[in-house]
Formats: structure tokens, sequence, C-alpha cells
């Protein structure tokens, strides 16, 4: 019996359905059994959770089957053994199956048309083709079920399918597309590019200070995958769309996260402009852009159609027929949504929609569009702060870029497209460069953007140059106010008491808002904080650019964190503040869920709570610098003195707190083993508050009670900026520790700004933080002047040979040094013998690293020679670098002479027998290696045996 069989052959049907390493064959015993309605629909998406593992998929599958009794069991049975032994497929069925993967992206693009050739041949029923279009399945699932369905047909299906597809590449490759495009739809796609292309042409920050257009200012930024330690370079707009980091191939939202202020509405809106112009995503015939802040002031119920068309841009005629379009050709359809941090409510997936013709309020439509269940197959963009999004949509997202703001390069670039006068560029550029805490801020293009308006500021500053972000603001603050004032009178001490009374109208819509989630403001909003028309002709609001809206008019502060900054000084100015305000705002509730890998175990509530008001945090980080010595002579005559100090206190007592809280987080080490604390994104928010006071007792005090040997920041979004606040802190650590800062996006700025503390650092850990030869001078010039600074791994970096003469003097200088790795760099033989000098007069290392370099056979000599004799070395790899027999000859030298060594890893090579002979030899005189590690190189499975019983301790 088929049912008895699933049982007693678990442990075989188990292999068999994992054997190819892909869900393949699941899927596809898991087709048949849907086919023959042995599996009801939800059965068949149970099978194939996203996420878990394929065993887990293939035991539930198991498990289904066998509860749902025998002729469950048989078509399985059945199924599986035709999978495995397919028939013998006919001549074009064959080739069916061999151009496969090419022809499921050529039909996403085509189905309709391909479906309709299948129908017209009489090979497809009507109800092939609805089950081919099943309105759940992604476009690309709907081209393989049509590919099954026409293999399962035989051979003349096979030839009506590829005949046509031969017949749209000979026609250029538009046909369906441009066929069954009508009329009026082209007519709604250039209604709707222009209407984008109004909106997007000019850049809004600049509405105080003259319209900018994006053409002129648009700099790239840095784009990446978020969490890919793979090299993929920078990204461009069009892989937002592109296949590269997919993660999850039956989703369709992309996010792009990053900071406020690091340019995800500027890069949506050039991908908008590009759009409109037909320059970019040409794939996609409709492209709706929303701003989730516009979204929040829609109250009533909408339906889809209600949505693109009443918010975007309406169709003259054939509204039905247009929306007809995008429901049947969802892969040529594109939505992004702006600022999901901004929209009043956080993602949840209570509420399903299925219906696109269903009202219902606009961030349930929203949230059922981003999970999939409402437009499945359109293209969804959505940017937001990394922190802002729960692991509630994380699992919905196709992938993540994140978008890192600009690089070095990026900077000087955007300075002199501001500054057509070379002469100002270059003094800007200069003034920033001089200094550092002020070039790591201008990686964020917003505070770039406030540094260059602020030139003048900055050129002529006698009170020294910004270090802050704080300080930014108030450079800018006082830029905008000044030019209200007469010129004669610029640099009056008391500007901001001038100022105050609109300074505070301002503050108080910005405070309200940021409380309540709200970033629009209407005439009657501004009434309320009594805004007055000369408060708003001070530059910082700026009218709400919205085509659509038939509202009145509208504004919002140029940028979000200028609203935060507002909010600050109102929290920090007026007497009408609660006097739980400051507290409040610290409250841990915002800072402790903030981490998305422990997020994954709160409760839905607690996940509302750690996104419910993103901007808090960026409000309480302007409050602590406000609030510093540095600046308290600001609010004398503003308002009360002792009120001031109160909330001070009030504010270091609340980031004391704070860190305690992290410390207690820390679990007890067990006997022998050191303490490490995984720290979370609220205390590297924390860290920046701390570095905004500027005051190094507050730093000491708030680290007197951490007693940490390892100190783990991996994963944090740490820039440049970050790595400035945490020197400033963690140079008061009380005992030496190892910092691990891997996957953070440094750069070579982050290391300087991180020497501060390098004295205090045992190891660093800098694994993928796109450091170039440049951080490593920088980092080893400091670093061979301080005792405890013993290990360094630098695993995916873009360092050449050129940083190993650097490495090379550091193996000379430090006699204490123990560890380096500078794994998947590109390093090549010239470098390792550079690095063999610094080794060669090495006593102390133990651990060498140079996996996935290109140091060669000659490289490998060098290093294998550097290391004879060596009395220290327990650890070495030259995994992957291209060594061959040569080198293991070498290092077989260095294994008869070197006591130390326990572990050599020479995996992935290209050593043939010979190489590895002259290794066993050398090992009978080398009792202490453990192992010698050798897969993946160039042994046939013969010699791989003999070399085994000669010697264990090889490890293929
Ligand atoms: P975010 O949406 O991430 O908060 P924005 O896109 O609003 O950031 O950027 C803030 C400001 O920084 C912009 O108004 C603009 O002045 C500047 N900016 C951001 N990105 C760019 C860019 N790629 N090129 C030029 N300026 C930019």
């Amino acid at each position: 019996m088929a049912q008895d069989l699933v049982l007693k052959q678990r442990c075989e049907l188990l292999r068999d359905l994992c054997a190819s390493g892909s869900s393949e064959t699941l899927e596809k015993v898991a087709d048949v059994l849907l086919a023959r309605g042995e599996l009801s629909w939800e059965d068949y998406t149970n099978v194939k959770v996203q996420g878990r593992s394929l065993y887990t998929n293939a035991r539930y599958l198991l498990d289904l089957v066998y509860s749902k009794g025998e002729t469950a069991c048989q078509v399985f049975v059945e199924g599986l053994r035709q999978i495995q032994t397919p028939e013998e497929p006919g001549p074009v069925t064959g080739k069916l199956l061999a151009q496969r993967p090419g022809l499921v992206a050529e039909l996403q693009s085509c189905l309709d048309g391909a479906l309709e050739a299948l129908l017209e041949s009489g090979c497809f029923s009507q109800e092939d083709c609805r089950d081919v279009r099943f309105h759940l399945n992604t476009p690309s699932q709907q081209a393989r079920r049509l590919l099954d369905l026409v293999s399962s047909k035989g051979d003349s299906a096979a030839n009506v399918v590829l005949g046509y597809i031969e017949q749209r590449q000979e026609s250029g490759g538009n046909l369906t597309t441009e066929t069954t495009k009508p009329e009026e739809l082209l007519k709604y796609q250039k209604k709707l590019r222009s209407s984008i292309s109004a909106q997007s042409s000019f850049m809004s920050t600049y509405g105080g200070t003259g319209h900018m257009s994006l053409d002129d200012i648009y700099t790239d930024g840095q784009l990446e995958l978020a969490h890919d330690c793979k090299d993929h370079g920078d990204l461009d707009l069009e892989d937002i769309a592109g296949a590269a980091g997919t993660v999850n191939e039956d989703s369709d939202t992309v996010l792009v996260s990053g900071d406020a202020g690091s340019g995800k509405s500027t890069l949506l809106q050039r991908l908008h402009l590009l759009w409109a112009r037909g320059a970019a995503l040409r794939q996609f015939v409709l492209l709706f852009p929303f701003s989730c802040r516009k979204l929040n002031s829609e109250l009533d119920q909408l339906s889809v159609q209600e949505l693109l068309f009443g918010h975007c841009c309406w169709p003259d005629c054939e509204r039905d027929e247009i929306f007809r379009f995008i429901l049947d050709h969802p892969n040529l359809v594109a939505i992004t949504f702006d600022g999901l941090d901004e929209l009043k409510q956080s993602f949840s997936d209570e509420r399903r929609l299925c219906s696109p013709t269903q009202p219902a309020p606009v961030h349930i439509l929203l949230f059922n569009l981003l999970q999939g269940s409402l437009l499945k197959g359109v293209l969804k963009v959505v940017t937001s702060r990394p922190e802002a999004v729960g692991p509630m949509l994380r699992k919905h997202l196709r992938k993540e870029l994140f978008l890192k703001g600009f690089s070095p390069e990026g900077i000087d670039r955007f300075i002199n497209k501001q500054h057509r006068d070379s002469s100002v560029a270059s003094k800007v550029l200069a003034s920033i460069q001089a200094n550092t805490a002020l070039l790591g801020l201008c990686h964020s293009p917003v505070l770039c953007w406030i540094v260059s308006q602020c030139h003048k500021e900055l050129l002529g500053c006698g009170d020294g140059t910004p270090q802050t972000i704080t300080d930014v603001y108030l450079m800018i603050l006082q830029h905008f106010l000044q030019h209200q004032s007469p010129p004669e009178c610029p640099r009056r001490p008391s500007w901001l008491r001038d100022h105050l009374p609109g300074i505070l109208h301002l503050g108080r819509l910005a405070f309200q808002g940021v409380e309540s989630s709200c970033y629009i403001f209407a005439s009657t909003d501004l009434e309320t904080c009594c805004v007055t028309d000369q408060d708003i002709w001070a530059g910082f609001l700026t009218q709400t650019k919205d085509i659509s809206s038939h509202r009145g008019l509208r504004y919002e502060f140029l940028h979000v964190t200028m609203q935060c900054f507002f909010a600050a000084i109102y929290v920090v100015l007026s007497d009408n503040a609660k006097r739980s305000t400051v507290a409040e705002l610290f409250e841990l509730k915002y800072a402790d869920f903030s981490n998305t890998c422990f997020g994954l175990c709160l409760s839905a509530d607690q996940q509302r709570d750690m996104t419910e008001a993103p901007h808090l945090q960026i409000t309480a980080t302007f409050v602590s610098g406000l609030l510093s010595q540095r600046h308290r002579h600001l609010w004398l005559h503003c308002t009360p003195t002792p009120l001031v100090e109160r909330k001070a206190q009030q504010v270091v007592r609340c980031l004391h707190k704070g860190m305690q809280k992290h410390f207690k987080s820390i679990p007890k080490p067990l006997e022998g083993e050191k303490s490490s604390m995984h720290a979370m994104p609220g205390f590297v928010w924390l860290v920046k508050c701390i570095y905004e006071m500027r005051e190094s007792e507050i730093a000491e005090e708030a680290l007197s009670k951490l007693e940490v040997d390892h100190l783990k920041l991996t994963y944090c979004n740490i820039g440049p900026v970050e790595c400035t606040a945490l020197a400033f802190v963690l140079q008061h650590l009380r005992r030496p520790a190892g910092i691990q800062l891997d996957n953070n996006c440094m750069g070579d700025v982050g290391v300087e700004q991180l020497l501060p503390c390098l004295h205090i650092c045992k190891s660093l850990y800098l694994r993928n933080n796109n450091i170039t030869d440049e951080g490593i001078r920088k980092l080893i010039a400091k670093g061979i002047q301080c005792d405890n600074f013993q290990k360094i791994a630098l695993f995916n970096n873009k360092l050449t040979d050129a940083c190993t003469q650097y490495v090379c003097q550091l193996l000379k200088t430090k006699q204490n040094f123990l560890s380096l790795r500078l794994g998947n760099n590109y390093i090549t033989s010239e470098g390792a013998i550079q690095l063999a000098k610094g080794l060669e007069c090495n006593h102390s290392l133990k651990h060498l690293g140079l996996w996935g370099n290109k140091i060669g056979d000659s490289g490998a000599e060098a290093i294998a020679g550097a290391l004879e004799g060596s009395k220290t070395l327990v650890w070495l790899s030259l995994v992957g670098n291209g060594v061959g027999s040569k080198g293991a000859r070498a290092l077989s030298k260095t294994l008869k002479t070197c006591p130390s060594l326990e572990q050599l890893w020479l995996t992935e090579n290209c050593i043939t027998k010979d190489g590895v002979e002259s290794l066993v030899q050398a090992l009978q005189h080398n009792k202490c290696v453990k192992s010698v590690w050798l897969k993946n190189n160039d042994l046939s499975p013969e010699e791989i045996e003999e070399m085994t019983q000669k010697e264990s301790r090889l490890l293929f």
C-alpha cells in the first residue's frame, strides 16, 4: 500500500525529495498533487513556505500526504517516480526542457500572447489558461506553470509555444506589449509621465532658496544590497527592479532603506523622473509614485483603483480598461511608496484584501499591496529608515537595498555641482576635509546640503567648524534667520533670542507633528501653532507639491530632520512642554526593540511600539545636543536657566539609565569565558546622543559600569558619523576589549574616526566595511603606537598590495601582535612577498588568514619561507589563492620547522598529488599539526583515497 510505503520509506523519500539540493523535485511533486486535486491551494502554499529549510518542507509534505490517505499517497509515489525517471520527452518537448530558464524569463512578459496562441491551436483549454493565470502566482510561477502544462501535452503544444516565442523575437521582442497596448493606455501613460515629470523635476529642499533642478544637483549615492557580503559593487537605479540580491522570488516588494537624510526620497524622485522620460525602468509601462506622508491625510476608504488614479493621475477616459490592463499585466506596472516610516500606522497583515475593487482604509490597501494580496506581480518599491521596518514586513520583501549616502568622491561632486564658482567649491571642500568629524557628517546628503548652503558661515566661522549634527543644524538655523536680518548686524550673539517667537511657533508645530507622525500641515494647523507668514518666509517650511490635491495650501518642513530639530528646540525652550517630555522622549521602549534580529521574537504589540514614532529618536538626539554645555549660552534670556539645567540633567540621567539597561542585558560569562555584549541599534543611538553632548565626563560615567571583553556591533548601520560617536564614548572603556564592527559601512573616513579609541581596543573586527589601503595606512600608523592592539580582521574589504607595506611595518614593529586576517581582498604575490618581509621579523603572530586573495605559488613560497622556524604560528589559511604544488612543497618545509602550527588550510587551490605527497612527507616530522585541509584541489578520487590512507590528518 502506498500509504504504508510513505511511512516506512520516509527516510528514502525524504532523500529523494531533497536530493538535488533545490526545491525543484518537491515543487514538482506538489504540482502533481495539486493538479490531481489531492492538495488544496492552501496545502500547496504551506508546502512551499519560504525561509523554511527544504527538509522541513519535505517532511511537511510527507506528513500531509500520509494524513490524506491512500489515494493521495499513491499519486505522490507515482508522481515522484515519474519525476525521477521522466518519460523520454519528444524531441520538441525536450527542447522546451533544455531552454526552460530562458523561456521562463521570456514568457513572463508575453504570457497572454502565448496563452492565446495555445488556445487558438486547441492545445490549451480555458481551464488550462485559468490554471496558468492563477492570481496568487507570480509572473515567473505562471510562466513555469505554462511550461509544465505544455510539456504534459506533448510536442504539438511545445511547437506552438516555441513558434510563438520565435515569431515574437523576430518582430523585436515587444509583440505583446506593443500590440495589446490600447490607444487609451498610451494616452494615459503620456499623461502620467508628464504629471510625474512636472512633480519631480525640482528639488523640494531648495524651495526657500530658489528652485534647483534635479538634473543639475543629483549626485549618485552609494546603493548596496543590504546584508550581502558578496562584492556586487555599487548598484545603480535599474538594479532596484533587477534580480541582484533577490532573497524571495515570490515577493514583489523591494525595500530601499537608509537613515533620515540619506537620500531615499531624492533617489525615488530621480527614478520617477527618468522613468517619465523613458530613460529608466523602461520595462514598466505605468509607474505610480506615492508619498506615505501624503497618504496619511487620506481619510476616506478607497479601492486600489481609486488609490492609483485618484492619487497619481486620473485617466481621461476608459478608466476600467486601463485598470484591467494593470490587473492583466502586473509585470508591466510599478508602484513606489516613499517614506513608509512616516505612515501613521505600522505594518500589519491582520486584514487581508483580495479584491482590487474592495474599498478599505489607505493603510490597509498599502499593507496588502506590499505583502502581495493585492496586485500580485506589480513591482512595489518602498523606502524607509531600516529601524522602522519590522520583521512582519521583512518576511514579504523580495530584497532590501541600502542607501548609504555619498561616497567621499560623491561629496566632492555634490559640492562642485552646488557651487558653480569653482574657487568657492574648492574652499568649501578644503574646509570640510580639514575637519574629519565634519567630513564624516557630509556623507549624509542632507547634512552635506546644509553645510554647502552655509558655506559663508563655514568659511568665516570664528568659533570652530561644526562637529556634531546639532552644530550643523544650528548653523543652518542661524543662516536662514540671518537672511531675514539686515546685513549690517549679521553676527549678533543674541541671534536666537531675536527670532524667538517665530522659532517657538515652528517648534510647536514640529513637535506636535513628530508626536503624532504628522509631516504635512494644513493652514489650520499653522494657525493653531500661531505660525505667521513671516515664519513661513524664514524658509524652513515649504509648500507641499501636490498636484492632485484640492485641499488648499499645505506645508512641510524642508526635511523631516529639520522638523525633528525644531521639535527639539521646542522641548528645550518651552515651559509649556510637560515636565515628563524629556523622559518620554528617551523612553527606552523606543530604543529597546529597534533591532530586527531581536524583533523577531516580539509580540505584535511590541512590534507596533517599535515603529510607533520613529522620529522621536532623532528629536531626542537633537535635544541632547542642544542641552550640551557648549550650547547653553544660546538659551540665556530665552528661557530660565534653572529650567534648562534641569532638562539637561534629565537628559544625562536618561542616557545613563539607557546605557545601564543595555549593560544589564549582557549574559554572565561562563567560567573562563569572555564576557561579550551584542549591542542593539538602540545602543548606537544612545552613544550618538552622548556624542552630541560632547562632554567627556558623561561618556566616562556612562561606561563606568561596563565590564566586557568583547563588544559586538555587527550589522548596526555604522557609518562615519557613528564611528565618531563610538570613538568618543568607547575611549572611556575601563579595560581593553575586542570591538567587532563587521558588516557596517565605515569606509576609510569611519576608520579614521575610530582611531581615538584604538588604544583601548584589543582586537578590531572590520569585515566587510568598504575599507581601502588608505584606511589601513591610517589605522596602522596609530595601531603601532597602541600596546593593547593585537588582532585585526579585515575580511572582504578593498585592500590591494599597496596596503601590505603598512602591514609589514606593523608586523616588524609590534612584537605582541597576534592575529592578522586579510581574507577576500585583492592581494597578489607581490603583496604576499611584502607581507613575508614583515613575517620574517615577527615573533608573536599566531593566526594568519589570507583566504580568497591571489597570492599564487610565488606568494605562497614567500610566506612559507618567512614562516619557517616560527614558534608562534598556530593557524594559517591560504584557501582559494591559486596555490599549486610548488607552493605546497614550500609549505612542506614550513611544516617541518614550525612546531606550533596546528591547522593549515589549503582548500580550493590547484595542488596536485605531487604537492600533497610532499605535505605527507613533512607531516611525518610534525606531530603537532592537527589537520591540513585540502578539499577542492587537483586530485582524482583515487588519489584522494590513496593520500588519506597515507596520512589521516589530510582532510579532503
Ligand atoms: P531621505 O528621504 O533619506 O530622508 P532625502 O532624499 O529627503 O533623504 O534627502 C535630503 C536632502 O539631501 C535632499 O533634499 C537633498 O538636498 C539632499 N540629497 C539627498 N540625496 C541627494 C542626491 N542624490 N543628490 C543631491 N542631493 C541629494
